[in-house]
């Protein structure tokens, strides 16, 4: 479970996050849908402690996420789609990160057959394209085997079989149990794959409700 409670984060003049609080429960997909800008990549950011709050505070099941014993057994975040620019394969690039954060050599090849990574694994992995580069990105994401996990926009520049695949591992991760907090600009793509939706504009909350509701009430 996330909890997010009277967040607000500014560059400059420019408020990214205003006050914003909700809470993201495990079990099911959740969204996090608003257009372009609205504050999603910084939300997400702070809720892993990469970006500091003005105000406000956020816990991943009770604590803030760096005082964790284990955060990345904890928390498994995409928050960029940027390319891996390695010489490595796939295969090596996963089990130098398992290796920096003590996660047992047999993980890598788990993750890598739950990604569908397999033909692919000895290839260089800074050649891959954008579809595989994500699926090595939620393969990284997934190697602590965490009980949260965060994706910013994973199905970017996807094709629609990356996208349908993304969308059915995503709901397979929340039926186990797990807390999915997934954001992306695309309505479309998210009434088929959150079923409950938060929604902000300009930093702030616009909707907290399950999905089916705001469709109907769209
Ligand atoms: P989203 O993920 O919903 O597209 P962001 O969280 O990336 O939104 O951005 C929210 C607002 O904060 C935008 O206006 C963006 O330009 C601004 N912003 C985000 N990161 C920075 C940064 N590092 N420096 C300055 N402004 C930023
Ligand atoms: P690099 O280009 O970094 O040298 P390679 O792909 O040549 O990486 O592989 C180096 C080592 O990693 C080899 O010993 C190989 O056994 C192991 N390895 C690479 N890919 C896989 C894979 N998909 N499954 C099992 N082992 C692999």
């Amino acid at each position: 479970m996330i909890e997010v409670r009277g967040l607000s984060k500014h560059y400059g003049e420019k408020v990214a996050v205003d006050d914003l609080t909700f809470t993201v429960r495990p079990g099911v997909v959740t969204g996090f849908l608003g257009p372009n800008g609205a504050g999603k990549s910084t939300t997400m950011r702070m809720i892993v402690g990469l970006d500091r709050p003005d105000a406000g505070t956020v816990t991943v099941n009770g604590r803030p996420f760096r005082e964790h014993a284990a955060p990345l057994a904890e928390v498994g975040s995409l928050l960029e789609a940027k390319a891996v620019h390695t010489g490595r394969s796939a295969y090596n690039h996963l089990l130098a990160m398992a290796a920096t954060t003590g996660v047992p050599r047999r993980r890598v090849d788990e993750v890598i057959d739950l990604v569908g990574l397999h033909e692919v694994a000895r290839k260089r992995a800074g050649g891959f394209s954008l579809g595989m580069g994500q699926r090595l990105g939620i393969a990284s994401a997934l190697l602590g085997d965490p009980q949260t996990l965060l994706l910013d926009e994973p199905v970017n520049g996807l094709d629609p079989d990356g996208v349908l695949w993304i969308r059915n591992l995503l709901k397979g991760l929340a039926a186990e149990g797990r807390t999915v907090f997934v954001s992306s600009h695309l309505m479309s793509e998210m009434a088929v794959t959150a079923e409950h939706l938060i929604v902000i504009g300009r930093g702030r909350l616009i909707a907290d409700s399950p999905t089916a509701e705001l469709i109907d009430r769209a």
